[in-house]
């Protein structure tokens, strides 16, 4: 059982709109930094002990917050650190949750090592990945995780969960699932080798093409990536007010074969981009439904639009509030349901909202036909 008494005591109202990309929301009620899991299981103890919600905060990526900010207890993730052995042919690399993902992918690449350098350039801190098993560009985490190291809250102590216990699949794991809010993520393993990169994915091919790079290696193919999300304008970069976002704001849907020729015969004069998934789901990128449901890039509705670059991220472009993200977005969706019938599901996390029916509608699926 934890200690009842953080490291640091928490500091009361502090605001949270800086510790998100959006740059958006109110204050915490309560706030403490975790730099080590002692830390963590101590600021458990303090919210338990007083009855008080925990939040977790990680790099504040993928997450809106509520205007009228979130009351309880906000536990900001800072365990750094990173540790590299060799297991055979293998590198082991252990990151502390807190640590920039994008840090640690460059940390792995400057070694040589293959398995992350097409996710580079993702926001967000270590500990964010295992739960959404981050993916691009035809990697995901969730394929080099060897274990993780988390506080568990049905349990109130630490566990280590191995890979083949996280329930990954396409953007998806336990820790969103059935255990969605049970873990803290304190560290992660990483099971990385050196060899030839990942360049399946077909953006990535172009670009190295356009680069003239004809066998190319991590670190080429990195340089690659981060070129293609600067140009979507999904690279964090303070100067460009297309990356005050929370990334893809919706998820690709992935919907039955008979949904997919429905939806095809709606738009029969154009073609529906799709993927087929391993299970016969067919995948249709979400931006393709968002414009063909009249929400171009650089659609703007007073404080909120759409990314110039990319119409699947929704941007703070100046001084918006939650409320008016969630109404930008509940008609973003809604439009997409009537002209398709496929009820997009939000990426981000929303946290400080109760029982309101601008989430809960982005949040449900009211029977629709993703499957
Ligand atoms: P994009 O590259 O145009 O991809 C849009 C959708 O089309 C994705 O679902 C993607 O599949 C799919 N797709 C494209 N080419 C494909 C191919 N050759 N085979 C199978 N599927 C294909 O658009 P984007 O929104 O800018 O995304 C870029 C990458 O970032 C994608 O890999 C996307 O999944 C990833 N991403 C990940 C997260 C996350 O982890 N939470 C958030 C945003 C974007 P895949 O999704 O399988 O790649």
């Amino acid at each position: 059982m934890a200690s009842a008494n953080p490291g640091v005591p928490p500091a009361a109202g502090v605001p949270l709109a800086p510790l998100c990309t959006l740059g958006i929301g109110g204050p915490a009620r309560w706030l403490v930094r975790a730099t080590s899991r002692d830390e963590v299981a101590a600021a458990y103890a303090w919210a338990a002990d007083r009855g008080v919600p925990l939040f977790v905060l990680g790099g504040g990526s993928n997450v809106v917050i509520a205007d009228e900010g979130v009351d309880g207890l906000v536990l900001h993730i800072a365990l750094t650190g990173v540790e590299v052995s060799t297991a055979g042919a293998d590198t082991l690399m252990t990151a502390g949750a807190g640590e920039a993902w994008d840090a640690v992918v460059a940390g792995a690449v400057t070694r040589g090592l293959a398995g992350v350098e097409c996710l580079s350039g993702i926001p967000g801190t270590v500990g964010g990945t295992p739960i959404q098993n981050v993916g691009a560009y035809g990697q995901e985490v969730g394929h080099v995780i060897e274990s993780l190291t988390a506080f568990d809250l049905h349990e109130q102590g630490m566990v280590r969960l191995d890979a083949s216990e996280c329930a990954f699949a396409y953007r998806m794991s336990r820790f969103k699932r059935a255990d969605a809010g049970r873990f803290v993520v304190c560290d992660v393993t990483f099971r990385l080798r050196e060899g030839p990169p990942t360049t399946t994915y077909p953006d990535v091919v172009d670009q190295l093409a356009r680069d003239g790079i004809k066998t190319p290696d991590v670190r080429q193919t990195r340089e690659a990536v981060l070129a293609i999300r600067r140009r979507k304008g999904m690279v964090i970069d303070a100067v460009d007010p297309d990356t005050r976002s929370v990334g893809s704001f919706f998820m690709n849907p992935v919907v039955s074969r008979a949904s997919y020729d429905r939806i095809a015969a709606i738009n029969s004069h154009v073609r529906v981009p799709s993927y087929v998934m391993q299970n016969g789901g067919v995948k249709i990128p979400a931006a393709w439904l968002i414009e063909q449901s009249g929400f171009a890039k650089g659609h703007a509705e007073g404080r909120v639009g759409l990314s110039t670059k990319h119409p699947l991220a929704l941007i703070n472009r100046g001084g918006a509030t939650a409320r008016d993200v969630v109404t930008v977005a509940g008609r973003i969706k809604r439009a997409v349901i009537d002209r398709f019938g496929v009820s997009l599901r939000p990426e981000p996390v929303f946290v400080g909202f109760s029982n309101d029916s601008d989430v809960e509608f982005l949040i449900n699926h009211e029977g629709r036909e993703e499957v």
